[in-house]
């Protein structure tokens, strides 16, 4: 199953947190490709620093809950605190796609229910992955 992955840091050496956030994933996805880190102003949420974003994109045998509850472990594992929705943190990680699977559940919403509106997610993505599509929303193209 295809897998689309959105990484996000923006507290602590921002770029050594997403490193080893894409190193623990190889562990349980086959990682295609992982797009360029970009620098972005948060959107949302109170006052916080800038984060750096990326995309990966990839193969997973997993079960798209399975992946979400590994994901949250890699998300603790690099010091995450939720201390305020939308606040500052030193790693999130969206599952964006999971194949064509279309769900939303208390845990878990598929595609992600925010990523289409958001030029972090899409710019990255469409960087590694030209023919990037949401199940259910279509086509990705790039926002004005
Ligand atoms: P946003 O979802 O707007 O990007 P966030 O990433 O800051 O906000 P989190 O605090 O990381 O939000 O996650 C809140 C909850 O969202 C998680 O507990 C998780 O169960 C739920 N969730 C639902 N769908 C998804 C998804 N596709 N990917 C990641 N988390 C999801
Ligand atoms: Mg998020
Ligand atoms: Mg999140």
């Amino acid at each position: 199953m295809k897998v689309v992955i959105a990484l996000g840091s923006n507290l602590g050496d921002r770029t050594a947190t997403l490193d080893s956030a894409v190193a623990s994933l190889r562990k349980i996805i086959d990682v295609e490709k992982v797009s360029t880190y970009i620098e972005t102003a948060p959107v949302g949420g109170p006052e916080q620093p800038d984060y750096l974003n990326a995309v990966l994109i990839g193969e997973s045998e997993l079960e798209p809950i399975q992946l979400l509850f590994a994901m949250q472990e890699i998300e603790l594992l690099a010091g995450r605190e939720r201390i305020e929705r939308w606040g500052a943190r030193t790693l999130d990680l969206d599952l964006i796609v999971a194949g064509d699977t279309e769900m939303d559940t208390e845990l878990l919403t598929l595609p992600h229910p925010r990523a289409h509106e958001r030029r972090f997610v899409l710019d990255p993505w469409l960087e590694i992955d030209p023919g990037a599509f949401l199940p259910g929303k279509g086509e990705v193209r790039l926002l004005p």
